[in-house]
């Protein structure tokens, strides 16, 4: 496969490849075309390595041993809390919050702020593009509370309507739910402009940052948000590692999430007293390899250039929409000024799922159906799309490769 024209030089994509060992494979006799990375991103060999270095010599548990093992663990587990803390700009440590990934650091937000500052009467504004791990906990908090939830609506080509935001920003809203870049439509969301917004009606704003990470440089102070939910796996780190940004003062006032060792600081059967930031929202072991994982992918983007990453997958995006508006038939979803490396659509009376087989059939992955975002699909008329989604590691020759696949699953199937 050809290297692709339009790769800015700073990004060599040939020895790029060469560090995911996953590329290299074939697919039902294909070369691999990996076009499902809002899904998940492949691993770069040092995230690999990392993990499995932790396990092969460091391999203790954190916070509680005296001995060199632990003491080692607890160093790296505490510096890749550094690492995520630089990556998005914020002022310190103690405002991230390791979880499991975007969901439980949303979930988190729901339960525990949530409940305690909602009440009859509340608002908490959701946009209609929301993936559903930033809606369900709200629906949830919401039963319990008696807030009302009220969607932001958006535009033909997938934007946030911010008239129609304004005039819904009332002294009654309490919380703003944003995705910062579509996990659909690829939209990226003026997140500063929607914060500030919030802000001057006293409401808090939650961001889903699961896919913004790993395209464009993210500073929370800048954005001013209130809480910023991440996820590893999304940013070439591993699964079942994300962390949750908050403003330190909100997060000191909230009651804990879940309960257990490691989150108090003295127990007795009358009264439990609670540990500081951040170690208050973390019980139990948590996921040391993970977060040593996601600390070497970070730095690896950090190395590549995240500038350069994202002006590669927007050059990406525009030859892939162009190429596909091409085809007959071919409806794009979501075409926003302002997108990060997503491209949706759906061919007329073929099913997005039996597009995906033929593609998977030329060794072509991408994802067919409604992302979790099922509102988003109801304002598009649609029960379905295809996805093709983009990384540092996407070539201009992977987009031909998928528009020949989707001309052939037109042939095939139209
Ligand atoms: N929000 C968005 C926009 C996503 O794309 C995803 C993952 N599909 C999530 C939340 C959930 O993230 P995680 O897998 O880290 O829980």
């Amino acid at each position: 496969m050809s290297v692709a024209s339009t790769v800015p030089a700073s990004i060599d994509l040939a020895a790029l490849r060469e560090r995911f060992p996953a590329l290299r494979q074939q697919v039902h006799g294909r070369p691999l075309v990996y076009l499902d990375n809002a899904a998940t991103t492949q691993r770069p060999d040092v995230v690999i390595r990392a993990t499995v270095d932790f396990y092969e010599k460091d391999n203790a548990n954190v916070h509680r041993g005296v001995h060199t093992l632990s003491q080692r663990a607890t160093r790296d587990f505490e510096e890749a809390r550094q690492t995520v803390r630089a990556f998005v700009d914020a002022a310190h440590d103690a405002e991230i919050l390791f979880t499991k990934g975007c969901t439980e650091a949303i979930n988190l937000v729901a339960a525990t702020w949530g409940r305690t500052m909602l009440r009859e009467g509340d608002e908490i504004l959701l946009s209609t593009m929301e993936h559903h791990a930033n809606i369900v906990p709200w629906q949830l908090v919401a039963e319990m509370t008696g807030a009302t939830i009220r969607p932001i609506p958006i535009d033909d080509r997938g934007q946030i309507d911010l008239s129609a935001y304004g005039s819904m920003l009332t002294e009654r809203v309490k919380l703003v739910g944003i995705v910062h870049v579509s996990n659909s439509i690829g939209t990226i969301n003026p997140v500063a402009e929607i914060t500030a917004m919030a802000h001057r009606v006293g409401a808090r704003v939650m961001i889903d940052g699961a896919q913004a990470l790993a395209h464009q440089k993210v500073s929370v102070r800048d954005l001013d948000v209130d809480f910023y939910a991440m996820s590893g796996h999304k940013v070439y780190g591993p699964t079942g590692i994300g962390a949750l940004y908050g403003k330190r003062d909100l997060l000191e006032a909230m009651p804990p999430y879940q309960a257990g060792g490691d989150m108090i600081r003295t127990v007795t059967f009358e009264k439990t007293t609670f540990n500081d930031l951040p170690n208050r929202f973390e019980p139990g072991t948590p996921n040391i390899a993970g977060a040593i994982g996601w600390a070497a992918a970070l730095n690896f983007v950090d190395r590549m250039g995240i500038d350069a990453i994202g002006r590669h997958e927007q050059t990406l995006t525009r030859y892939a929409q162009h190429r596909l508006s091409e085809i007959d038939g071919l409806r794009l979803v979501g075409t926003a000024d302002d997108k990060a490396g997503i491209v949706a659509f759906s061919l007329e009376g073929i099913h997005p799922h039996d597009i995906g087989t033929v593609l998977d059939r030329n060794g072509v992955a991408i994802r067919a159906g409604h992302h979790c975002t099922m509102p988003l699909m109801q304002r598009f008329g649609l029960p379905a799309t295809v996805r093709a989604s983009f990384a540092m590691y996407t070539s201009e020759a992977e987009i031909d490769a998928l528009v020949a696949a989707v001309q052939q699953a037109k042939e095939i199937l139209g």
